[in-house]
């Protein structure tokens, strides 16, 4: 057992409990209060982290509760883990209070504990082991815990205006090995006159809408079902929009619905008949997906979710599907993205991450793209290391989200040797 795992180990009870303690606070974002940009719990949360790490020893600075950090040394930092301590809301289907960390068989079931708070925990406690082992470090290294990831990251976007951040960036909020490319995003909104029929489908445009419902004069007359997803794994769920539109085409002849059906045939999920259809080698296929399709005040109004590939730009793709749009007769209300996001495989940053993580786990260390964004996809060369192992599932945003306890140390374990690997 290295020192690093011992002192971990010996800290075990002190790392849960005061997981339990930031697991208590329902940092749900909510509107702003005063001084608190996110609402009172967020702020909450981030005060009781840079409390204990004060506690510690760590030079702490709260940017007006936006973000917090605590740095290791008076030393400019060269690292940064970033990790967040807001969390999304409890939603329904718990076997236990969301708010109250419960110690079963080995897990720690709680909101937040796998998303983002438990990976937090284990970066102090990685921090602390590397400092009351007294291991020298040459580089500093600061912790950033930001309060608005799970709703669109204004808070790093308002840190970065404060302050600078150091030329490496891991967040633990993804998965192990590294994740290095992330694919562009753009949601586009449509809408167009509309008086035929109800239409009811999708409320939220990153998920794959599993059910569509169309009445006419209060008579339903396509009830569709499908399977609902995440939007930048279209291809593991069944899109009941498109379902529809292809049942519909086949008898009648709106033109709206049957342009819609041309541009987004039933089972296809790379917008191939909008003229995208693009795939590069690391990040594979793109993915469109017609999200949200609903009628409202003699209005068609729809969202479309796309991650494209990294050899593409958000202006190119853009004009392609609002051009496809606008050819079948809808007016685009909005179209925003962001560019895709690659920090160099081969980078010695990358190579140290993925020896640490062979070291510590066994395993073989390699790079993964995703079609989702990480907190790090606006930080240039930054990469999301951990906090989920492959193969394991912590119900992130579900209910009974959990980490191990094991998993808990490991990750501060892997966070620890990272910093002796890159600033010592
Ligand atoms: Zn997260």
């Amino acid at each position: 057992m290295t020192e690093i795992r011992k002192y971990l180990e010996e800290h075990r009870e002190e790392m849960i409990d005061f997981l339990a303690e930031l697991v208590a606070v329902r940092s749900v974002q909510n509107d702003a209060n005063g001084n608190c940009p996110f609402g009172k719990k967020p702020a909450k949360a981030l005060e009781r982290m840079l409390k204990k790490c004060e506690e510690a020893g760590f030079n702490v600075e709260n940017v007006e509760n936006y973000v917090g950090s605590a740095d290791f040394s008076e030393i400019e930092p060269s690292l940064a883990i970033l990790t967040h301590l807001d969390v999304v809301p409890e939603g329904t289907g718990w076997n236990s209070d969301p708010y109250v960390l419960k110690r079963s068989e080995g897990r720690l079931i709680g909101r937040g504990t796998c998303d983002d708070k438990g990976p937090a925990v284990a970066s102090l406690f990685a921090m602390k082991a590397v400092r009351e082992l007294a291991m020298p470090l040459k580089r500093g290294v600061r912790l950033i815990f930001g309060t608005n990831e799970e709703n669109g990251s204004a808070d790093l976007a308002y840190y970065r205006t404060k302050r600078k951040l150091p030329p490496m960036v891991f967040t633990p909020d993804g998965e192990y090995p590294v994740i290095n490319a992330e694919k562009g995003m753009i949601r586009v909104y449509f809408s167009a006159d509309f008086n035929d029929l109800s239409i009811t489908s999708g409320k939220i445009i990153n998920a794959v809408p599993e059910k569509c419902v169309v009445s006419c004069e209060r008579h339903i007359i396509f009830l569709c079902k499908g399977k609902s997803g995440h939007a930048s794994t279209p291809e593991k769920a069944e899109n009941a929009i498109t379902k529809f539109l292809y049942e519909y085409s086949r008898t009648y002849k709106n033109s709206l619905l049957c342009g819609l059906a041309s541009l987004f045939p039933y089972g296809e999920t790379d917008g191939k008949s909008c003229g995208l259809g693009f795939s590069d080698e690391i990040s594979g296929k793109m993915t469109c997906v017609l999200s949200m399709l609903n009628t409202e005040n003699g209005r068609l109004k729809g969202g479309i979710d796309i991650r494209f590939p990294l050899d593409r730009t958000l202006k190119e793709v853009s004009g392609i599907i609002c051009k496809s749009l606008e050819n079948i007769g809808f007016e685009i209300d909005s179209c925003e993205g962001t560019e895709p996001h690659v920090t160099d495989e081969n980078s010695e940053f990358v190579q140290s991450l993925l020896r640490v993580y062979e070291r510590v786990t066994g395993d073989k260390g390699h790079c993964i793209a995703i079609g989702g964004g990480t907190y790090v996809h606006e930080i240039d060369g930054g990469v999301a290391f951990g906090a989920e192992f492959p193969n394991e599932d912590g119900n992130m945003h579900g209910a009974d989200e959990f980490i191990t306890e094991e998993n808990l140390i490991r990750n501060a374990e892997i966070m620890a040797e990272a910093i002796i690997e890159i600033c010592g």
